[in-house]
């Protein structure tokens, strides 16, 4: 590791490894990792992108139009102009970086459905799309002499400086690297561990969208949080393992306690209504039945067919002793993504100057009030493409200058962190805020996170991982509370 870069980004998921991808190799780059490189939630996407690469029968319009109806009307219509415009070409580059989407004898790339699309425009990589990207990007990241890559090592702090920032860095072995970078790209990815029940990968509790609040960053919408209706039902596990909506896209239909189909009931798109949707059908119907049993089945389909096509829901299901081509698969709603976050412009530019956020830790407003499946591996890879170009064009205008300004010293803290705070945050948010919301509770929540982090920032706890991501998580759970309840009271 040097001691300065041109520019440090925060994150190895689809955002950040492309990102690190489009400097030339005269930038010098750092990405960083806080567990091993293939911890994200990039790596755990099943579904797809969505992109809209066959003109004969599709058209950019309708991609336009399903995500503005998927997001309620309330996305910025330039970002996914943006998205859609430009997004083909990232998803063409990425198969001449080696990704292998599926594809006919022909070569030509396999297109599946999934909820809320009018036309079949999602590639994919079997059931395990974002493992195919994350593995291929890793690859080439490591072997660019330009960029060093650092994983199991923890950012818990970024600086302001004069021309760029400190980053400081908790290693694996406790010890405290800091650099120096005239540039940063916060690509941290999303927020799901401030939830009891999420599909997000373990790193995702919001370190990103901590560090751009303490820098004064303008943050937007973190009420906006999208639950998965179908996420395998097991309790003992917290990280919920998803099942595809590619599934009900290839057919399979979802049952109530009874064994009948409901989801008609509730929107005539049935099983492919959007997500929001779909989740709040199951919690009605969970309500009106008494029961939390929900299933969905694609025994209908040929075995050969469900094994070929998932084979990666289809082993994980048998580890849980449900045969996906025989049985019903037990599935409930849980948290899965968040449309808010770190507000962006269209170079993905925060509103503090140097300071980028690409992915799910972003807000560019390309989801609106709900995302449409399989458009946050796009829009990574879009955003964290233009922040790289923005910042290049930045440097070719000699706006760079050298980074300067005292470096920031560490407190190392002496209490150790008490248990219980973590599990605290994720029930109450799970309670409080899940797919039908409690507003009678909103104040006294927001009241008793605000404590928490009080306490988080002004005690000398020890400066370790779990107080790093408590505190991160505490940040995000106050960030949304204060968000929800100002929106309720401008309601009522
Ligand atoms: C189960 C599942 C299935 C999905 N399926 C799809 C799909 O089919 N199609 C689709 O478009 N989207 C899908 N998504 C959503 C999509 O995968 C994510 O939104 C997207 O991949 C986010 O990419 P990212 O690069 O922003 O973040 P991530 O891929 O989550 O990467 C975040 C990175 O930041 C690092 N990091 C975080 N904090 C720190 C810190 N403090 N210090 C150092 N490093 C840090 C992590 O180590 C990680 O490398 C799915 C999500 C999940 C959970």
């Amino acid at each position: 590791m040097k001691e300065n870069y041109d520019v440090v980004i925060v994150g190895s998921g689809a955002a950040g490894l492309y990102g690190a991808l489009q400097f030339s190799d005269k930038q010098s780059v750092l990405v960083i990792s806080k567990r091993n490189a293939e911890l994200s939630n990039s790596s755990l996407a099943q579904g797809g992108i969505a992109a809209v690469l066959d003109k004969e029968n599709d058209d950019p319009k309708l991609h336009i139009e399903d995500t503005l109806i998927a997001g309620k009307y309330k996305n910025n219509p330039k970002a996914i102009e943006v998205l859609v415009n430009e997004g083909p070409s990232d998803v063409l580059r990425l198969r001449e970086l080696g990704v292998e989407f599926d594809s006919d004898p022909s070569g030509k790339m396999l297109m599946t459905l999934e909820a809320g699309h009018s036309r079949h425009r999602i590639v994919h990589h079997k059931d395990f799309t974002g493992k195919a990207v994350t593995d291929t990007l890793i690859e080439i990241v490591k072997s660019k002499s330009n960029i060093d890559f650092v994983e199991d090592t923890l950012v818990f702090s970024v600086d302001k400086a004069q021309n760029g920032f400190y980053i400081g860095m908790l290693n694996s072995d406790h010890s405290i690297t800091t650099v120096s970078c005239s540039y940063c790209i916060l690509a941290t990815g999303g927020i799901g561990r401030v939830y009891k029940y999420t599909t997000n990968s373990a790193i995702a509790t919001g370190d990103g969208i901590t560090f751009a609040r303490n820098l004064g960053a303008k943050l937007m919408h973190l009420d906006r949080i999208q639950f998965h209706p179908t996420a395998f039902a097991a309790e003992k596990d917290r990280e919920r393992f998803l099942i595809s909506e590619a599934v009900r896209g290839e057919g399979a239909v979802l049952l109530n306690c009874y064994g009948e189909r409901f989801a008609q009931n509730y929107d005539e798109r049935g099983e492919l209504a959007p997500r929001d949707v779909v989740s709040e059908a199951i919690i009605r119907e969970s309500m009106r039945t008494n029961s939390e049993n929900f299933y969905l089945d694609i025994t209908h389909k040929s075995p050969d067919f469900v094994r070929e096509r998932f084979p990666m829901i289809y082993d994980k299901c048998l580890e849980e002793g449900v045969d996906i081509t025989k049985q019903r698969i037990p599935v409930f709603p849980c948290q899965h993504y968040l449309m808010g976050g770190i507000d962006v412009d269209l170079n993905a530019k925060t509103s503090v100057d140097r300071l980028y956020a690409a992915g799910e830790c972003s807000h560019t407003g390309v989801h609106g009030a709900n995302r449409l499946a399989s458009n946050s591996l796009l829009e990574a890879l879009v955003f964290s493409r233009r922040a790289a170009q923005n910042i290049m064009a930045d440097i070719a205008q000699g706006n760079q200058g050298v980074v300067t300004g005292s470096e920031p010293v560490y407190n190392m803290g002496t209490v150790p962190l008490p248990k219980g705070i973590r599990t605290e945050i994720r029930s109450t948010l799970q309670d409080v805020y899940f797919v039908l919301k409690k507003p009678e509770k909103f104040e006294e929540t927001y009241k008793r996170f605000t404590e928490i982090l009080t306490d988080l920032e002004s005690t000398d706890y020890q400066l370790t991982s779990d107080y790093i991501e408590a505190k991160s998580l505490a940040t995000v759970a106050q960030e949304i509370m204060l968000e929800v309840t100002r929106k309720h009271q401008e309601d009522y």
